[in-house]
C-alpha cells in the first residue's frame, strides 16, 4: 500500500498557520513512508470561497517550504483537485445513497426545523435533526420535486448506540450516535456539503491517512458511516491537537496574528516558521529545538505527537527565528534574503510612487519608507492625542474601521478608501479627523504618504495587526464594550 495523505484547505480567508501546521505533519508522514502528499481545494462553499484566497494559500504554503505531489496547480492522476470542478462526481454518489435508502430528501423549511429543535430541547433531547423514519413516500417526493419545492438530501444516522472512532493518537474514541444529526449531504442549491465531498474525494483520491485538526473529530462518525454506506474501506484517522494562544484558548486572530502572510511580512524566515510548527505538539527524539524539514522527515514518528494543546507563542517563534538568522546565514546570504523579502523591485515599485512625490534628495527616502519595512510600531497612548476627538472616540473609530476592513473581500486602495470614508460619514466625523489616528496607527506619525494607499501596500495582515495594536495601546476593548459596539456597528 502506498501511503497517501492530504491537506484540504477551504479558500475562504487568509492562509492560516494552522493549515501549514497540519500540512507539515501530513507531508512528513507521507515522506517518511515514501508515499505521496496531496493538496486539495475544498471550495464547495461558493459564497465564501475566492480565487484570491486559494492563490494566497498556495503561495504561502510554498513560501513556508511545503511541496505537494498532486494538486490543482501541479496536476496528478486523481484530479481535478478543486471540488468545484467535481460536481458531477458528487451527484452520482448522492443518487447511490438515495437508491440504497441511506439518504432521503428533506423538504422541511428553516422554521419547521427550528420548531422541531425546540420540541426536542423541551423534551431534554439533543437538538440535532433526527427522526426514526425520516423518508417520505416516493410519490410524495416526486410530486414535491416536480412542483419545484426546495429540498436538501440528508444522510440517515442511527438513533442510538455508540460510534467507535479509531484514531492513530487516541486508540478509540466513543461518540454516541445520539449526538450525531442527520447531516445534509446535498444543499438546496445542489452543492454537496463538506462531509460528502470530503469522504468521496478521500476515497477516490486513494487517501490512506486522514491527518487533520482535532475540531473534526466529532464529524468522524458521519464520515465513517458514509464509508460503510458506500462499502469502502475507511482511511486511518489521526486528529492533531489544535494550536493555542498563550492563554490556552484556541488560536484566534483576535489574540495572535494567524495569517502566514503576516509572518512573511514581518520578516520571519520560512525555515524557522516550519521548524516552529514542527515543534507544535512534537519533538525530535533528542529534544533539540532547531531542526530543518529534512531532519524532521528523517526522524519523524507520528506517535511522538502529544495531545496537550500546543501553544503558538510568537515570542518563542521570534527567538527561534533569531537563531536561524544569526546561525544559518552568512552576511551575503542575509543580504540576499533581505532583498527577496522587501528590497525587491516589485515591492519598491509599490512604495516609491507615493514616496517620490515627497523627496528632494534620495536620503529623504529612508524616513518616509521606514514604516513600510517595520513590524509593530513604537507608539503609546499619547501618540493618539487628537485635536477634536476623545481617546475613547479614537479607539472606537479604529475598532470600527478594523471590523470594516476585516470584512473586505478585495484589498486595494479603492476598496479601503470606500470602506473607511463611508464609515466616517456614518459616524458623522469629518474625514480629516477620522483618518488622523489611522496615520498614527499605520505609519507611526501624524503625517506620511497617503494612508489608504499605504494600507493597500502594507497588505491586509500588517494593516490589521497595526490597527489591533493601536486599539490595544488605547486600552483594548472589553467584552462588554465589544458587545455594545458590535450592535452599534451593525446598525450603521
Ligand atoms: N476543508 C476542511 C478544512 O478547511 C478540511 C478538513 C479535513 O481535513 O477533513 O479544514
Amino acid at each position: 500500500m502506498t501511503v497517501r495523505t492530504r491537506i484540504a484547505p477551504s479558500p475562504t480567508g487568509d492562509p492560516h498557520v494552522g493549515t501549514a501546521y497540519i500540512a507539515l505533519f501530513n507531508l512528513c508522514f507521507a515522506r517518511q513512508h515514501k508515499g505521496q502528499f496531496i493538496l486539495r481545494i475544498e471550495d464547495t462553499d461558493q459564497v465564501r470561497s475566492t480565487p484570491e484566497s486559494e492563490k494566497a494559500i498556495l503561495d504561502s504554503m510554498r513560501w513556508v517550504g511545503l511541496e505537494w505531489d498532486e494538486g490543482p496547480d501541479v496536476g496528478g492522476d486523481f484530479g481535478p483537485y478543486r471540488q468545484s470542478e467535481r460536481m458531477d462526481i458528487y451527484k452520482k454518489y448522492v443518487d447511490e445513497l438515495l437508491e440504497k435508502g441511506h439518504a432521503f430528501h428533506c423538504f422541511r423549511t428553516p422554521a419547521e426545523l427550528d420548531q422541531l429543535r425546540e420540541e426536542k430541547r423541551a423534551k431534554g433531547e439533543m437538538p440535532g435533526f433526527k427522526l426514526e423514519n425520516p423518508a417520505l413516500p416516493a410519490e410524495e417526493v416526486e410530486r414535491r420535486i416536480a412542483a419545484g419545492e426546495s429540498y436538501v438530501v440528508r444522510m440517515k444516522v442511527p438513533m442510538d448506540g455508540i460510534c467507535e472512532v479509531k484514531d492513530l493518537l487516541r486508540s478509540t474514541v466513543e461518540i454516541p450516535w445520539e449526538q450525531v444529526d442527520m447531516q445534509v449531504l446535498l444543499k438546496s442549491d445542489g452543492m454537496p456539503t463538506y462531509h460528502l465531498a470530503n469522504v468521496v474525494d478521500d476515497h477516490l483520491m486513494a487517501i490512506t491517512h486522514v491527518i487533520r485538526g482535532e475540531e473534526w473529530i466529532n464529524s468522524a462518525p458521519k464520515h465513517i458511516l458514509l464509508y460503510q454506506y458506500f462499502g469502502w474501506n475507511e482511511p486511518v484517522f489521526c486528529h492533531m491537537p489544535l494550536l493555542r494562544n498563550p492563554d490556552k484558548s484556541k488560536l484566534s486572530k483576535r489574540k495572535n496574528p494567524t495569517s502566514i502572510t503576516y509572518y512573511e511580512r514581518m520578516g520571519f524566515l520560512p525555515e524557522a516558521m516550519l521548524n516552529y510548527l514542527g515543534r507544535m505538539g512534537w519533538s525530535m527524539p533528542d529534544e533539540r529545538e532547531k531542526f530543518s524539514l529534512a531532519e524532521m522527515i528523517e526522524r519523524f514518528d507520528i506517535q511522538r505527537v502529544s495531545l496537550g494543546g500546543p501553544i503558538f507563542d510568537v515570542e518563542k517563534l521570534k527567538w527561534l527565528n533569531g537563531n536561524w538568522l544569526r546561525e544559518d546565514l552568512t552576511p551575503e546570504a542575509l543580504a540576499e534574503r533581505i532583498q527577496q523579502w522587501a528590497f525587491n523591485k516589485d515591492n519598491l515599485m509599490r512604495m516609491l510612487p507615493d514616496i517620490q512625490k515627497r523627496i528632494e534628495v534620495m536620503s529623504d527616502i529612508a524616513p518616509l519608507a521606514s514604516f513600510f519595512l517595520s513590524g509593530m510600531l513604537d507608539l503609546d497612548e499619547a501618540s493618539f492625542t487628537h485635536k477634536k476627538l476623545e481617546l475613547a472616540e479614537v479607539k472606537k473609530a479604529l475598532q470600527f474601521g478594523l471590523w470594516k476592513l476585516e470584512a473586505l473581500r478585495v484589498w486595494d486602495e479603492t476598496a479601503i478608501t470606500e470602506a473607511l470614508t463611508s464609515l466616517a460619514e456614518k459616524l458623522e466625523i469629518k474625514l480629516r479627523d477620522f483618518i488622523a489616528p489611522y496615520f498614527v496607527a499605520i505609519s507611526g506619525k501624524s503625517s506620511s504618504t497617503p494612508v489608504f494607499s499605504a494600507m493597500a501596500i502594507l497588505g491586509p495582515d500588517m494593516t490589521r495587526a497595526r490597527l489591533r495594536h493601536a486599539v490595544t495601546i488605547l486600552g483594548g476593548v472589553s467584552k462588554k464594550e465589544t458587545k455594545r459596539w458590535e450592535k452599534e456597528f451593525k446598525k450603521l
